[in-house]
């Protein structure tokens, strides 16, 4: 049986009906930059973040540079972040002069730990505590950081947060009063991503930045089309951060199906802890489920033993999967000069060397999941002795 790791083919297939006519409809229209389905997809991804305004950007990367920008993060500020995550978060703080403090992440969720957060905070000597100007929190893998804890230091501080909720449209954080709150809601900033992987992923690349403030939003506006304010006049310096009408188009299409895909991904991860139960693999852990939405970007699992070695078993066996991600940025040569030691976050360091992703896809069939779960339970019958 051969499973891929994502379900592209499979999606455009069966949406290709609708999505080839909203296409033309742009070519037809011969406006590709921004426009009514940029704006349109804006209202309602701000709408579905349950915040008043978004910001349609070219990539979940420029949704983060541009947040950081609108936030005035420039050279020699520190900003704190996960060291387990995808490249761009750290990257977007450095290409701003800024410094990434990376804080070990939390065991179960692989989301900063708010403990260790506030316990480097406290190890800031006082000039570095001044320059400290930003949260920069990942909402890894589809469920949310712990954003009370993280909201209640960073208004202790008086700074703001930027999520990075490129793996988390439509995720919910469960927050002490009990309500429920969406990814990109929490903080001052939230950053999406629709590469085309992501739950919500385009025909190329495209982002969102979601706020709650109007300032904010009028200045991401204006900093998307290189800070020009009215056309040709540059009171700041902003970039070529725009969204295609193309993309939107296509996105717009998708968003339709958003709800009832997360569901399937969510229903996928319900089959495959039950499969595993009955397997009883000893040395796997299942991704930890809080009490919010977790809405399963990816299926991360755990293993004690021999993590690589099954990812080419389950590679020669047809089945998608990958690390996510191999390197913690702590340690990534291009973040030498930083001066981490790898044992500085240990968790983020066990992660890396244990963590496999599988298929999940809202297309993904039973019987397929049955075939993952019963190729990696003979994969470790025949590998480990008990
Ligand atoms: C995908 C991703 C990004 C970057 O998004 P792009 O659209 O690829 O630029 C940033 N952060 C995280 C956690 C991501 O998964």
């Amino acid at each position: 049986m051969n499973i891929p790791l994502l379900g592209l083919k499979k999606q455009y297939e069966a949406i290709k009906d609708e999505i080839i006519p909203a296409t033309m409809e742009v070519y037809q229209s011969q406006r590709f930059i921004l426009g009514p389905k940029v704006e349109e997809l804006e209202r309602k991804i701000a709408a579905y973040t349950k915040v008043k305004y978004a910001v349609g950007v070219s990539s979940g990367t420029d949704a983060l540079l541009i947040s950081l920008m609108s936030a005035g993060i420039g050279p020699g500020d520190l900003v704190v972040t996960s060291p387990y995550t995808f490249f761009s978060t750290a990257g977007s703080i450095a290409r701003l002069g800024a410094i990434p403090v990376f804080v070990d992440i939390d065991n179960l969720t692989y989301n900063i730990d708010p403990g260790k957060l506030e316990k480097s905070i406290s190890g800031l000597n006082p000039g570095e505590r001044s320059r400290l100007r930003a949260i920069l929190p990942v909402h890894l893998f589809g469920q949310c950081a712990d954003m009370d804890d993280i909201i209640a230091i960073a208004r202790s501080l008086g700074i703001p947060i930027i999520e990075d909720a490129a793996q988390a449209i439509g995720a919910e954080y469960m927050s002490s009063d009990g309500s429920l709150k969406r990814a990109g809601s929490m903080g001052n900033y939230g950053c999406f991503s629709f590469f085309p992987s992501k739950n919500l992923g385009s025909f190329g690349d495209g982002g969102m930045v979601t706020t709650n403030d109007e300032e904010a939003f009028q200045r991401l506006k204006i900093m998307r089309v290189h800070g020009s304010q009215p056309k040709y006049y540059h009171k700041v310096i902003g970039g070529n951060f725009r969204l295609d009408a193309l993309q939107a188009a296509i996105l717009l299409i998708k968003f339709n199906y958003l709800e009832r895909w997360t569901e399937k991904r969510r229903k996928n991860a319900r089959i495959y802890r039950v499969l595993f139960a009955r397997k009883a693999i000893r040395g796997i852990e299942l991704p930890f489920e809080g009490k919010g939405r977790h809405i399963y970007n990816q299926f991360v699992i755990k293993i004690d033993q021999k993590r690589d070695e099954l990812k080419r078993y389950l590679t020669n066996q047809g089945i998608g999967c990958e690390i996510y991600y191999p390197v913690p940025l702590h340690i990534q040569e291009c973040f030498r000069y930083l001066g981490y030691r790898p044992e500085d976050c240990p968790v983020s360091l066990e992660a890396a060397a244990k963590t496999i992703a599988l298929p999940i896809y809202p297309e993904l069939r039973e019987e397929q999941i049955e075939y993952i779960v019963e190729k990696i339970g003979s994969f470790y019958k025949d590998n480990i002795s008990s």
